[in-house]
């Protein structure tokens, strides 16, 4: 091993190194690549082979990116002997888009005994919701219609369309600014009529709907767990959020390609679910915290159809320096939190990465801030759209730029909005780069 950063990622990697069923399943995985799946026959000349510690091996390897899934599916990613038609007219398989705007969209193929497999393993790393979750729990979730559930584009759905067996969708709008109060109130009075033990929501939207309700002082049902997925769970949105709901808020990481990766345990750490997957931890830099910094690179195993390998999901991390958590839970990589996407880190004037988490700590200390929108030019400048609560001071705006401007060292100019732009997917991106 050469470089401090790769002996870093492979000590990151190999804090699992005791368990031989999750080295065995891990072996499986790069088996099948490497052997068996035509993608991956030239990565073959990387693999120092299989006298070398499998984790090793892993590490040794390239990248999957999402433009090599969208030139090389589905022929490439397919192992042999498995034949992908018939899965498919089986039923068991189909094809799924992910969402995303054009640019990196992908399509996969979908096993839904494969996904609920991955989400049941990754209960147990939360005791809140390995107490409640038993796969036969009532939930609702709140997210983008073009992310999950059923949706017709401009057409209402009542709620018996909406209720798939124990699920219900409460959204049906894209972009929660055109919200109507109706559509708020019928979302509160079907959360209180369902009365889900989990409530899954997409933050962005869960902090909207939760705003409503603490302005107007609306009585909110409280389910058991609300868990977090879909988009970076921002401390703004966080703040509004826990003035209205009383229950554990934990995360959760994942993503159609790799299924479920990371749960937030009951001490706020991230925990990697080593039934479902693998994770190569790649570093790029210290952190003045002590963290470091890195990318996440995942190998879902056991996938019916597909073999996918160090699949680079776009989201930046940052690893504990203290291992093992409070819970307990030694198994797999440990992380301080996930800190948002790669694409959406902005650069102060010394260089140095601003991740989505980074400038959300800053604007989260104005209690004021329910949401914001940095865009940063190439020459460094920085435009904030700040949502703020009703009778905001209206200085808010300028104690902004000021705690950015410190954070940047760049100058700032921050204005009040009405609602956040969101993406075709209805997900928004907290901060960009000009053309990034
Ligand atoms: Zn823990």
């Amino acid at each position: 091993m050469n470089g401090g950063a790769t002996d870093s990622g492979l000590r990151a990697g190999l804090s699992s190194g005791g368990n031989p069923a999750y080295l065995g399943r891990c072996s499986a995985a790069l088996e099948q690549a490497l052997g068996a799946t035509p993608f991956y026959a030239a990565w073959r000349a990387a693999d120092p082979g299989l006298a070398a510690p499998v984790l090793s091996r892993y590490a040794a390897l390239p990248a999957l990116t999402k433009a090599d899934i969208r030139a090389h599916f589905p022929e490439g990613f397919v192992p042999a002997g498995v034949d992908f038609e018939t899965e498919l007219q089986s039923g068991r398989t189909s094809y799924v888009s992910t969402s995303g705007s054009t640019a990196d969209r992908v399509t996969l193929f979908w096993s839904q005994a494969w996904w609920d497999h991955s989400e049941r393993a990754s209960w147990k790393l939360n005791a809140h919701l390995r107490r409640v979750a038993d796969g036969a729990h009532r939930e609702a979730v709140l997210a983008s219609p073009r992310c999950v559930g059923p949706c017709r584009e401009g057409d209402a759905l009542p709620v018996g369309k909406r209720t798939l067996g124990r699920l219900l969708f409460l959204n049906q709008t894209v972009n929660p600014a055109s919200w109507t109060d109706g559509d708020r109130c019928r979302m509160l009075g079907e959360l209180a009529a369902f009365r889900p033990a989990v409530l899954e929501a997409d933050p962005f939207y869960l902090a909207a709907l939760a705003a409503f309700a603490l302005d107007r002082r609306l009585p909110v049902y409280q389910p058991a767990v609300i868990t977090f997925t879909y988009s970076f769970p921002a401390q703004v949105f966080l703040n509004v959020i826990r003035q209205v709901f009383t229950a554990p808020l934990v995360s959760s990481h994942g993503s159609t390609e790799t299924g479920y990766v990371f749960m937030e345990c009951e001490h706020g750490r991230m925990h990697q679910n080593t039934d479902s997957c693998h994770v190569d931890f790649v570093p790029l830099e210290s952190r003045v915290s002590g963290t470091v910094l890195g990318r996440l690179l995942v190998t879902p195993f056991g996938h019916p159809v597909q073999s996918f390998v160090r699949f680079d999901v776009g989201d930046l991390a940052e690893r504990s320096p203290t291992q093992p958590c409070l819970c307990g839970r030694r198994e797999g990589l440990t992380l301080e939190r996930i800190v948002g996407r790669s694409a959406d880190v902005t650069l102060t004037r010394d260089g140095r990465r601003v991740t989505v988490a980074d400038a959300d700590a800053v604007l989260a200390e104005e209690p004021a801030v329910r949401g914001f929108q940095i865009d940063q030019s190439d020459a460094g400048e920085l435009r904030v759209r700040l949502v703020l609560a009703p009778h905001a001071a209206g200085d808010v705006p300028r104690r902004a730029e000021r705690r950015l401007a410190d954070l940047y060292d760049f100058p700032v100019v921050a204005e009040a909005v009405a609602a956040l732009e969101h993406e075709a997917s209805g997900k928004v991106r907290l901060a960009r780069r000009t053309g990034g």
